[in-house]
């Protein structure tokens, strides 16, 4: 058959240092590499299968200078993937502010569906831990958001799970 080849866009996004970069190479590699330029943005892909059909998964992993800047990941995404680092609480207000801001650009999504995820991650780094597992998934209710701990060091199962599931819920669809 013919079909369209379907996609779905994925933007990583949240402080510096909280690693979105070690996240969006594990989704995409399966290995972790642990050190990136932070200054550096890229975009991946991988092809993945979605009943039997074939999917084009594309992550844009983010570096952001200024919120000026929003605009560009906000209305290139479906699925906002919003990472915080367990032993950071100031990378939980950071977001949190990238959720309020995501919110705040809801013209920008043409009404098409779209799905927030908040991932605190580093959850190797117990010993560090500064943001409990209920702070983080208070923050995600709040903000009608999906919410998984993990590592990107460890087993990322948690959000390729969520994804998949977002994935079904979610047929991509074009914004005219
Ligand atoms: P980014 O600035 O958000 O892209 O963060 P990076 O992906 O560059 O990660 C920042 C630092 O945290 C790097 O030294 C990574 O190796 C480290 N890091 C990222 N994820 C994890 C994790 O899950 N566990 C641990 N222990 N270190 C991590
Ligand atoms: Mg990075």
């Amino acid at each position: 058959s013919t079909a369209p080849l379907r996609e779905m866009h994925i933007a990583i996004v949240g402080m510096t240092g909280s690693g979105k970069s070690a996240l969006a190479v594990r989704y995409i590699t399966k290995r972790f590499i642990s050190e990136y330029d932070s200054t550096l943005e890229d975009t991946y892909c991988r092809t993945d299968s979605l009943n039997g059909q074939p999917l084009m998964v594309w992550m844009m992993d983010t570096v952001e200078d200024s919120s000026r800047d929003d605009v560009r990941w906000i209305a290139w995404a479906d699925i906002y993937l919003v990472v915080y680092d367990i032993t950071s609480q100031l990378s939980l207000q950071y977001a949190e502010g990238i959720l309020e801001r995501i919110q705040r650009h809801e013209h920008l999504l043409c009404a098409r569906e779209h799905k927030l995820i908040l991932v605190g991650n580093k959850n190797d780094l117990e010993r560090y831990r500064q943001v409990s597992e209920a702070e983080g998934e208070a923050v995600a209710v709040k903000h009608k958001s999906q919410f998984a701990e993990l590592s990107a060091a460890g087993d990322i199962r948690p959000l390729s799970q969520l994804l998949h599931a977002t994935f079904q819920e979610n047929p991509p669809r074009s914004c005219a």
